[in-house]
C-alpha cells in the first residue's frame, strides 16, 4: 500500500467515526429531549429557579429536555465534603440551560465538569508584577475555565437564585463566560450567528463598557463588577438581563437588543 492510499483509507475511517459519532449523539439528544421530566426535578425547579417560574409554558418544555442532555453528560464532582444531590445538579443545569434557550447551539460544547464546593472557596492566585510572582488567596464565589471546570459555591448558588431580580446570580454569570470561551478567547464576544451581527455587538457592548467605567458614583442597573474587562461585563450583562430586564430594556435599549438577539429570548414579556 502506498502512502497516499493509506491516507485516503485513514481520512475515510476518521470521517466515518466522526459522522457516526455526531448520528448517535443526535439519536441520544432526541431520545433524552422526548423523555418525561421527572416529578422530583419539577419540584426543585420551581422550589430553586423562580426564573423558571416565569418562563411560558413551551420554553419550560424546551428547558426539560435540555435539563436532561445537561445533567447526562456532564460531569458533577462535590469538592470540600460536598455530596452531589438530584437537587445540585438539576438546580445548576437549570440555570444554565436557560442561556441555550431557543438557539441552535451545542450543550456547552466544551464543558465537561461541574466542581461544586459547599461554600465560597479560597482560591489560590499567582500575580506578576514583571519582577517578582506574588503567591495569594482570593475568595470566590465561582468561576469558569477556557478548557476545563466550572466551579461553582452551593451557597452562592441557592443565594444568587433565591432572589430574581438583583442581578446577581453566579450560575447565570458563569455559563455566560462558558459561552464567550467557546471561541477560544474570553474577550465578552461570543460567537454570534451571523457575521454582521459582530459590528453592532462591539458598538453596543463597548460604548456601554466604557460608560460602565466612567461611573464613579451613584447607583448602576448593571453591577460595577461589569467594568472590570470586556469579558466580565458580558457576565454581568446576562445577569442584568434576566434578572433586571425592565430596567436594562428602559436605561440601556441597545444593550437589551444585542442580548434579545443573541440570547432569542425576551425576559421582559414574562414579568
Ligand atoms: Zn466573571
Amino acid at each position: 500500500m502506498t502512502i497516499a492510499e493509506y491516507l485516503i483509507i485513514t481520512a475515510g475511517l476518521v470521517s466515518t467515526f466522526l459522522v457516526g459519532k455526531h448520528v448517535f449523539r443526535r439519536k441520544k439528544h432526541k431520545r433524552l429531549l422526548s423523555m418525561p421530566f421527572p416529578e422530583q426535578w419539577e419540584k426543585i425547579v420551581q422550589k430553586n429557579v423562580p426564573l423558571y417560574n416565569r418562563l411560558p409554558a413551551p420554553l419550560k418544555e424546551q428547558l426539560h429536555g435540555l435539563v436532561q442532555i445537561f445533567v447526562k453528560e456532564k460531569k458533577f464532582e462535590g469538592c470540600g465534603g460536598l455530596k452531589i444531590t438530584d437537587e445540585i445538579k438539576v438546580t445548576i443545569a437549570a440555570q444554565a440551560c436557560i442561556l441555550l434557550l431557543n438557539r441552535k447551539t451545542a450543550c456547552f460544547r466544551k464543558l465537561r465538569t461541574i466542581l461544586v464546593y459547599p461554600h465560597t472557596y479560597i482560591a489560590r492566585t499567582k500575580s506578576s508584577n514583571g519582577m517578582i510572582t506574588i503567591d495569594g488567596h482570593s475568595v470566590r464565589l465561582g468561576e469558569s475555565w477556557q478548557n476545563g471546570p466550572v466551579v461553582l459555591a452551593w451557597d452562592s448558588v441557592t443565594g444568587g437564585t433565591s432572589n430574581v431580580t438583583d442581578a446577581r446570580n453566579v450560575v447565570l454569570h458563569e455559563f455566560a463566560h462558558q459561552l464567550d470561551q467557546e471561541d477560544g478567547a474570553a474577550d465578552g464576544a461570543p460567537v454570534l450567528e451571523h457575521r454582521s451581527s459582530y459590528i453592532t455587538w462591539a458598538r453596543v457592548l463597548s460604548m456601554e463598557y466604557e460608560t460602565l467605567q466612567k461611573r464613579k458614583s451613584g447607583r448602576t442597573v448593571m453591577n460595577k463588577y461589569g467594568a472590570t474587562n470586556p469579558a466580565e461585563f458580558f457576565a454581568v450583562a446576562t445577569e442584568t438581563f434576566f434578572e433586571k430586564s425592565r430596567q436594562m430594556k428602559k436605561n440601556h435599549p441597545e444593550l437589551y437588543d444585542e442580548l434579545k438577539n443573541y440570547y432569542k429570548l425576551d425576559p421582559v414579556e414574562w414579568i
